[in-house]
This record gives C-alpha cells, structure tokens and sequence, in this order.
C-alpha cells in the first residue's frame, strides 16, 4: 500500500533528515519525520549541566550560507530567522615547545602571526590558502553539490573544468606529502595536517585534494550562532514545523517497507505508516543492517573504514582562562604516530591532541560569571569493542597532564562539573556504527566514490541523506546531501 500521492517519511531528525524535511515541504510534499530520540538533532544537540551549558556535538560552523538558503528558500530573510558572528580567529594553537599561535580567519593577519611565531614568510600561509580556495572551486560542482552516481555529472561543465585542472588537485598526493611540500615548516604542516580530523581522516593517508578545508575557515569564514551550536538545530526545526513538517520523537523505526522493489512506507511501534518516499537519514551501515533486512546490502561500501570517533570531557571550569580562545588545539608532539594509533591500531596514545572548545567566549550565558564551559575533546577510534572506560580513566590523566603544562596550572582542581561522551555514547544516542562521527573515513585516494549515493539503485523511491552517504560527514556536508535529495525527489504530485 502506497501513501496518499504526496507523503514522504524521514527517518532521523538528524540535521540533514530536517533539512531534508524543509526543502521536500518546499516542494509541496507532506512530510512527516519519525525520531528514534526524545530531541531533535541527532549529533547536534545540546545540554545543561549546573549552570553550564554544552553543545554536545559539532563546535565548528562553517558554509554557513548552507543554513542561511533554507531561509532565503522559506522566503524569510535569514539575517533576522537566524543570527551569528563571522569568527575573526578561527583558532589558537599550542604546540609541545611552548609556541603559542593564532590562526586569525584573515589570510594575511594569519601569515602574519605564523611569520612571528614559526618564523615562516606569511606568503607562504597566504599563497597556501590561495591554492585551498581553487581547489575548493574546482571540485564543489562534482564532489560536493552533485551526485557522483549520476552520469550528468561527469558531463557537467564543472567536471570538465575540474579535468583541465587536474594538476591543482593533486590527485596523486596525500594532504600531509602536499602540505610538506607547500608549506616546509613541521608545525605549520602539523597545522594544515589537521583539517584531516574535519572529516574523520588521518592526513597521512587522506587525499590531498582535502586541502580545500581550510579554505571554509579562512576564505568562506566561519561562524558562531547566536546561542550556541544547537541554535542551528532549533531555529531549522521551528523553520520546518512552520512549513507543516510534523516531527514524531521517541518515534524508532524497525523496518523500511518495501513491496515490488519500490518503498511503500515505514513500522513505527509495529504500526505502518504509508508512504510516496522515503528518506533515510539514518547512518547507512545500520540503514541496511536493521531497517532492510530483506534487500541486498552493498558490502563493499558498508565495509569500508570508518572515519574517527571522539572522547568528550564536558566541564564546568571555576575560573576564566584569557589566553584561550573559542576553538583551542594544543598538538601532540608525534602527529603521525597519533593516527597510526587511531586508524592501524584502534588506540589512544599517551599524548593525544586535545582540542578545547569554549563555547561560553562567544555566549557568556553558557556559563556562570568568570567561569568557562570547556568542551574537551580527542580524537579516538571507532568502537571496536575496546575497553572504554578504562580508556576514559587514563585518558583523562593524559589530558589534564598536558592542559596543566601548557597552561601553567593544575586544571583538575578547577573543575566543578564533569560529564563525557565516548564512541559507544555516540552510537547509542544516534545509531552511527562504531560512534564514527562523519562516516566513512577518506583515507583512500578514492573515497569519495566509496560513500553510498543519496539514493537505492534497487528500491525505487527510497532516498539517503546524512553524514554517511555522499557528500560526507559534517554540518555542511550534510545540508548539501538534504539539497541533493531534495532535487532527486523532486517536486510533489
Ligand atoms: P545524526 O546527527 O547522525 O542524527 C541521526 C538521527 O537519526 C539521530 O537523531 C538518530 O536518533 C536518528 N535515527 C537513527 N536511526 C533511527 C531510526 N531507526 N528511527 C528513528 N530515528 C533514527 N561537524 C561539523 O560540521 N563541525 C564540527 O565541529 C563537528 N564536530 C563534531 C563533534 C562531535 C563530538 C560529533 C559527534 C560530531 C561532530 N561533527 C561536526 C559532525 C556532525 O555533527 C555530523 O556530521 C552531523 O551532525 C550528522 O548529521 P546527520 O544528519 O547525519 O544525523
């Protein structure tokens, strides 16, 4: 039995199942998303914690233009739906000699305080940064804003300007043999190798035709919403339940329902809802595994590696720390030996990288006066079983140990509240294998085209957005898998 005409179910109120649902509502559908969780957001979500706010999950914004269109679509102006502040410094940097760095979004203020503080011509950072923007330009039409499973797009104009420019995206290199080659110095290497971690990748082996990240900091700039991360979830799901989307939380499907080879609707609660589409935003591994059981899964794809995952401290700090920033990275001194560790050995190392987002420097109402709401996180492996609590234990220490010494001070005294989050947390709360936080990993030259495509070549109507499916993982990424979806879906009736 097929649904009314019009009728699309979203499974997961993820951030791509919303944008997903505003865009197919847009287009006159009736859309009704069904949410495994009591919240909306999935990753993207947020909490209080004795007078301390947390953004759970994502801390880096950037496209924010992506948000901003499904405004501008709603015929809203997007200034006024949904406010934030373009960051003048995208981070402050920590190396283990004791160099302190600031990473200001503007190319040339940048080279300049690399020039002070690694003694490395700012041209250098400003010409690498050049290269970041055409690599960005030349590859957005194939790889980020279109179907790779579709033939039209290897005849687009953009493929074809893509492939008179093959040199540029250094198809052969991985990004940390073209950052050593591009930019000499081994810190400031380290701090290009990084962008690698926006994907769940390890610059040692991810292709260098990555090197467009920094571009969405430094170029595009990013940016801090007003009230926090999880804003771009509420103000976005207000925005859909405005255009009539009906959101249904505590709501976990069993089955996507499939009958002749075309999607006919979804069990909720061992009830069927009927349905013209469906659109998973589930994360694809256990898409296949638990809610079609009966269709033959593309191992090939589902096999492939997972990205990264995460270990979250969330504290509540006593005092203000003015040589802190909102985003903070204070570097391990074996960069390499740290992926090494993550993706061959399915490790944590004793010196991790740790990253410290203070959300509370741009939000003072995140945290009480002249205290600071830390998010601390490294990166981990997926979950594989490992003994996570007795990774947590030793890693905490690890963490604290290297916070105090850049710091010059004893951190753990300083902390009045503490929670974390670990790879089996991630997965149980949002049902991504392994706690992967994007998905697959692009740790191969091809890895693009190892992400499944937004849509089954075996069930007609059955469609897929979210960080597991192509484009990829992260924010922006996942609002362009909602736009791609959207286009194949098309318009109702
Ligand atoms: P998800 O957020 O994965 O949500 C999927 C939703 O579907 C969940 O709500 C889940 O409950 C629901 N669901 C699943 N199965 C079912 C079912 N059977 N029935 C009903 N509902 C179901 N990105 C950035 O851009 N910047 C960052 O700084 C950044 N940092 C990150 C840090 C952390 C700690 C994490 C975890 C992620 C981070 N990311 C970051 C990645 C980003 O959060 C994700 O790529 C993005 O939010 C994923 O969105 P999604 O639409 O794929 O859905």
């Amino acid at each position: 039995m097929s649904g009314t005409g019009n009728q699309v179910v979203i499974v997961g109120a993820g951030i791509a199942g919303i944008a997903a649902a505003i865009r197919l509502a847009l287009k006159g559908w009736k859309v009704d998303v069904y949410e495994a969780n009591p919240y909306l957001g999935g990753k993207l979500t947020a909490f209080d914690q004795e007078g301390f706010r947390f953004d759970a999950g994502p801390s880096m914004f950037t496209m924010p233009g992506l948000v901003d269109e499904l405004f501008s679509l709603a015929g809203k102006d997007p200034k006024s739906a949904f406010t934030y502040t373009p960051l003048e410094e995208a981070c402050r940097y920590f190396y283990p000699d004791g160099v302190r760095l600031t990473a200001w979004s503007d190319p040339a203020r940048f080279g300049a305080s690399v020039e002070a503080a690694l003694g490395v011509k700012a041209a250098v950072v400003v010409r690498h940064l050049k290269d970041a923007g055409r690599v960005f330009e030349l590859t957005r039409g194939i790889f980020l804003e279109r179907s790779l499973h579709k033939a039209s797009t290897y005849f687009s104009g953009d493929a074809f300007r893509a492939l008179r420019h093959l040199p540029a995206l250094k198809l052969l290199s991985t990004m940390h043999a073209a950052n050593k080659r591009s930019l000499g110095d081994p810190r400031l290497v380290q701090l290009f190798d990084r962008y690698a971690t926006y994907n769940g990748s390890s610059p040692y082996a991810a292709p260098a035709v990555l090197n467009l990240i920094p571009h969405l900091e430094h170029g595009i700039g990013a940016a801090m919403p007003k009230g926090g991360m999880h804003a771009i979830t509420q103000k976005l799901a207000a925005l859909a339940e405005e255009l009539g989307v009906k959101f249904h939380t505590g709501s976990p499907v069993d089955e996507i329902l499939v009958w002749k080879g075309r999607a006919t609707g979804i069990r909720v609660h061992g009830k069927t809802i009927s349905a013209d589409r469906v659109v998973c935003n589930m994360d694809i591994v256990p898409a296949y595994r638990k809610l079609l059981p009966g269709e033959k899964a593309p191992e090939r794809i589902l096999q492939h590696e997972r990205s990264s995952s995460a270990l979250i401290f969330y504290w509540g700090i006593a005092r203000a720390f003015p040589e802190l920033g909102l985003h903070n990275i204070f570097f391990s001194a074996d960069y390499k030996a740290e992926f090494e560790q993550i993706f061959k050995q399915g490790k944590v190392g004793d010196d991790p990288t740790v990253y410290v987002n203070i959300s509370s420097k741009a939000c003072p109402e995140d945290a009480p006066q002249g205290m600071e709401n830390w998010f601390v996180m490294i990166n981990v492996p997926c979950d594989t079983g490992q003994d996570w609590a007795a990774i947590r234990t030793q890693a905490r220490e690890w963490v604290l140990s290297k916070l105090s010494k850049a710091l010059g001070q004893p951190i753990a005294p300083l902390i009045l509240n503490e929670s974390h989050l670990d790879p089996p947390g991630i997965a149980s709360k949002t049902s991504s294998f392994g706690g992967a936080l994007y998905g697959a990993s692009s740790n191969k030259r091809m890895s693009a085209f190892l992400r499944h495509a937004n849509f089954s070549s075996r069930v007609g109507g059955l469609y897929f957005c979210g960080g597991s499916v192509h484009p990829g993982g992260g924010i922006p990424l996942c609002l362009l898998s909602a736009r791609i979806v959207s286009e194949m879906v098309g318009k109702a009736g």
